[in-house]
């Protein structure tokens, strides 16, 4: 194992009607501004819940933050709460709303000309402040509600890109499994997919000699395996739906990249797709994935086999034959979810995805990535092309 350092300061609260506890995690007096979505907050009775909740607090509402939170849109939120003089922020909503909420603190009290530096310059790690925020999670997907990541899209020059701080953790979120009641199918499958695509970038690198990893890994895997589908049959299966809230959360809030490698290059890659044609993040990493780990077979090898056999329970064949059915397995699951995994299913005008992908890569230096940093530009062409 790696040596590592852990801390994680966002409060759970976890459970049936706990929207309603807002008030004893803001402080009062506080000026809130309150971010949701597109509005589906108001059509399944959270929007009221949190109404009701924040009775003692003045409040600003900022809704309208789309899936793959634009840039362009956060920028009008900064605008607000500098003229108001706003000093929390409640995020309402799905991943998107939640990274967007993320940009927002950082980008308030930042001293620079131009916030999107923060993310095309890595600035992150230096910034020194942030305007405190919570979360009220709607869709159990990115991990985003417990940990301190962000991922934005400008939509003028057609780019998507993440950035990370401590001070970006949420102060707290508020997860109600309730909520998954009045999901879509197709935000179902993608939670499922996304979350499990998070434990995958942690647990499938070399061996690292962390079984505990390992075992934690794989049973977030199992129980994505075996609760998804429930949650995609009835949504109101309040246990399966709060397993799988439970594992999304799980699956990126830090704990699983403790003392191993990690690989993230299929987010990487995934982001670009999402940046070009607008294909559900998830999804992304549904069409990357499984050609990820054929390209970077020898890298992988050892560990899909043992992820072929604890998950799948693929135990007959040559090693590369197992490792290949693992591979399959995943793909398998994926189109069990109703998730498909070619671009050109999604696109007619993918022809130029992999020059596109290759140029930007290389004009941002990224000439290594993956757990080894071997995942060239090359790797990148030949994993996109025998994605199309
Ligand atoms: P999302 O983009 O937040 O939401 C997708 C859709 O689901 C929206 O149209 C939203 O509608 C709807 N929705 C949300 N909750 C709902 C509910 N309870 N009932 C009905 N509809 C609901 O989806 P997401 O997958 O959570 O987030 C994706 C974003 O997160 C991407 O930008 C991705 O890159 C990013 N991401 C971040 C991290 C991280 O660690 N920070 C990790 C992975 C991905 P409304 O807008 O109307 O609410
Ligand atoms: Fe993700």
């Amino acid at each position: 194992m790696n040596n590592f350092e852990f801390h994680n300061p966002t409060k759970l609260i976890f459970g049936k009607d706990q929207i309603s506890n807002i008030p004893n995690e803001i402080p009062a007096n506080s000026k809130v501004l309150l971010a949701y979505g597109g509005g589906s907050i108001k059509k399944n009775g959270v929007y009221d819940q949190v109404i009701n909740a924040l009775k003692e607090y003045k409040i600003t509402e900022f809704g309208g933050i789309e899936p793959n939170p634009h840039y362009e849109t956060l920028m009008k939120a900064v605008k607000i709460i500098r003229e108001e003089g706003i000093d929390f922020i409640l995020a309402v909503g799905g991943g998107s709303v939640i990274d967007g909420v993320k940009f927002i603190s950082a980008a308030v009290p930042f001293k620079g000309d131009n916030p999107w530096d923060i993310l095309s310059k890595g600035l992150g790690k230096q910034l020194t402040e942030a305007i405190p925020f919570g979360t009220i999670l709607t869709l159990p997907a990115t991990g985003s509600e417990m940990n301190s990541g962000s991922v934005v899209t400008r939509v003028e020059t057609q780019e998507k890109l993440a950035f990370g701080s401590p001070l970006c953790f949420p102060k707290f979120s508020i997860l109600d499994p309730q909520v998954i009641s009045s999901l879509p199918e197709r935000q179902i499958a993608n939670g499922v997919t996304d979350a499990f695509t998070h434990v995958m970038e942690q647990y499938l690198t070399y061996p690292a000699n962390a079984p505990l990893q390992d075992r934690i890994a794989e049973g977030i895997l199992h129980t994505l395996i075996e609760e998804g589908p429930k949650v995609l049959k009835d949504p109101n299966n309040y246990n399966a739906a709060s397993n799988f809230m439970w594992s999304c959360t799980m699956a990126l809030n830090g704990i699983l990249r403790l003392g191993v490698p990690t690989d993230w290059a299929t987010h990487m890659i995934g982001h670009e797709l999402t940046a070009l044609y607008g294909i559900d993040h998830a999804r992304t990493l549904a069409i990357i994935a499984p050609n990820l780990y054929r390209v970077m077979f020898d890298n992988k090898k050892d560990k899909l086999i043992q992820y072929g056999e604890r998950i799948w329970g693929i135990t007959e064949g040559s090693d590369d034959e197992r490792a290949e059915n693992a591979i399959i397995k995943t793909v398998e699951f994926f189109h069990s979810l109703g998730i498909q995994t070619k671009i050109s299913e999604y696109t007619d005008d993918y022809q130029q995805t992999s020059d596109i992908i290759v140029k930007r890569f290389e004009d941002r230096g990224w000439k290594g990535l993956g757990e080894k940093a071997d995942i060239t530009p090359e790797k990148v062409r030949e994993i996109v092309e025998m994605s199309y």
